[in-house]
């Protein structure tokens, strides 16, 4: 056929490394599984444009702690058929075949996690069921990477899903988290269709659709088509849910997902994380589906590990402070690749990617000192509102210091060590998604306002 398999951690660092220009990539497992993987492992082998997975087999190496998948069992699943251009999924009409269900057992609450690359912006990771991923426009989906949670020990469920790329048709099958679409991420899906595999679909469906031409197609289930392909409409939206066999599908929650033509401010807090600081503001960003950008120091990584990896499960995005909290601009070029490198690896372990973004203790920097940062691929992250909290630790001066100057495209200075600022951010989230402000990290605001290049200071992305 041609085409090789490749896995989920190849298609990360792919898309990481195109979005921020550099090999920086995570080398150990995570909760998502993403394994070690060194820029564009295997792509010299791929036929250009396009990927798939055609067995089950590699499905392990992408495979989350939470998730338990199941190779092809039972009812004849074709774990070797490539899907042919056009041709129906053949799981929705085998998942009929093996429908025997125990009246005793009661499903667990199965979910579905998604994982896009967005064209321009990079990846949108483990999105939760039922939530939408939106490009901007004059953007598109690019890629997809479907994995379930919530299955129980013992039981047999698992996701399989084929994507129609512009100019390719269907592409083969992939399964449990492993990636299906445009290999070096610049070309726009048409269509996809997802299906459940293994003995438990007899209790479930797999609902999906996609945001094309500016509206969402509506839930679709087990194999169906979910856009409209070979007209040259590009999916820019893309939502999957798990329900119980016959259920309703769950309202879209299009909270998370980022409007480009609204306001939009960067939330970064520095120093942390701690435990209950950074809890708190982490409480109020998924009671109003924000984000924010942590800037954490390397040597508090470890023992906070618990508060990373629910950020990054939040979508926040996790940067890098030094491992020791030194000023880059009185370090050795040696001094300043030790301080950014241990705690990118440190971040690494913890979630699976490697931060691209720096913010300089004290806020110091030279040109020395950012030729380092360049060389690491990483951009300098200023801030346009500094609200002081570390120093007058009152809640009521930080709420005064954003509502009083916060503009469209801001970046805010706070720090996740002291309960005053967790207070004012538990003010200031909803308040300014209630002004219409939409909560999104650094490095989002900055793909939907021109980018970021590695070795440049930004203090804010205006519209
Ligand atoms: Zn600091």
């Amino acid at each position: 056929m041609g085409i090789k398999r490749i896995s989920a951690a190849a298609l990360m660092a792919v898309c990481l490394a195109a979005l921020s220009g550099t090999a920086a990539f995570a080398s150990s497992a995570t909760d998502l599984g993403y394994v070690d993987s060194g820029p564009g492992v295997g792509l010299e082998e791929t036929s250009p444009g396009v990927y798939g997975e055609s067995t089950l087999g590699d499905a392990g190496m992408a495979q989350g702690g939470t998730s338990q998948n199941v190779q092809g069992t039972g009812g004849g699943q074709a774990d070797d058929g490539l899907i042919g251009h056009g041709e129906t999924a053949p799981s929705q009409q085998e998942g009929q075949q093996q429908a025997q269900t125990d009246p005793a057992y009661e499903p667990a609450a199965v979910e579905v996690r998604s994982t896009a690359n967005i064209y321009g912006l990079g990846l949108r990771q483990d999105v939760p069921d039922h939530t939408a991923i939106k490009a901007p426009q004059n953007s598109f989906i690019t890629a997809l990477a479907l994995n379930l949670s919530g299955v129980p020990e013992g039981r047999e469920l698992g996701i399989s899903y084929s994507v129609n790329l512009s100019g390719s048709g269907w592409l083969p099958e992939a399964s449990n988290g492993m990636g299906a679409g445009s290999q070096d991420g610049t070309t726009p899906l048409e269509g996809v269709k997802l299906w459940l595999t293994g003995q438990d679909q007899a209790y479930y469906d797999i609902c999906y659709q996609v945001l094309q031409n500016g509206s969402w197609t509506g839930w679709v289930r087990n194999g169906a088509e979910a856009g409209n392909v070979g007209v040259g409409a590009f999916i820019q939206g893309f939502a999957a849910a798990v329900v119980r066999k016959g259920a309703e599908a769950p309202e879209l929650n299009e909270g998370t997902a980022v409007d480009p033509s609204k306001p939009m401010i960067a939330l970064t807090f520095d120093d942390g994380p701690s435990a209950s600081v950074t809890g708190r503001i982490l409480n109020a960003l998924e009671q109003n589906g924000g984000r924010a950008t942590f800037f954490v120091v390397g040597s508090r990584v470890q023992s906070n590990a618990a508060s990373i990896l629910r950020a990054h499960q939040l979508g926040c995005e996790i940067g890098n402070h030094t491992y020791s909290h030194k000023y880059i601009s009185k370090l050795s070029a040696d001094g300043i690749r030790s301080e950014l490198g241990t705690t990118n690896q440190l971040v690494a372990n913890v979630t699976g990617v490697s931060p691209v973004l720096m913010r300089p203790p004290g806020g110091f920097y030279d040109s020395a000192s950012l030729g380092t940062v360049g060389e690491l691929g990483m951009s300098a992250i200023m801030w346009s509102i500094d609200t002081r909290d570390w120093q007058h630790r009152n809640a009521q001066k930080t709420i005064d210091n954003v509502l009083s100057q916060v503009k469209d495209g801001d970046i805010i200075l706070m720090h996740d060590l002291y309960t005053a600022s967790a207070e004012a951010a538990e003010y200031l989230i909803p308040e300014l998604t209630r002004r219409g402000y939409q909560l999104v990290t650094v490095s989002e605001l900055a793909m939907y306002r021109g980018g970021l290049a590695p070795g440049h200071v930004y203090s804010r992305f205006r519209p």
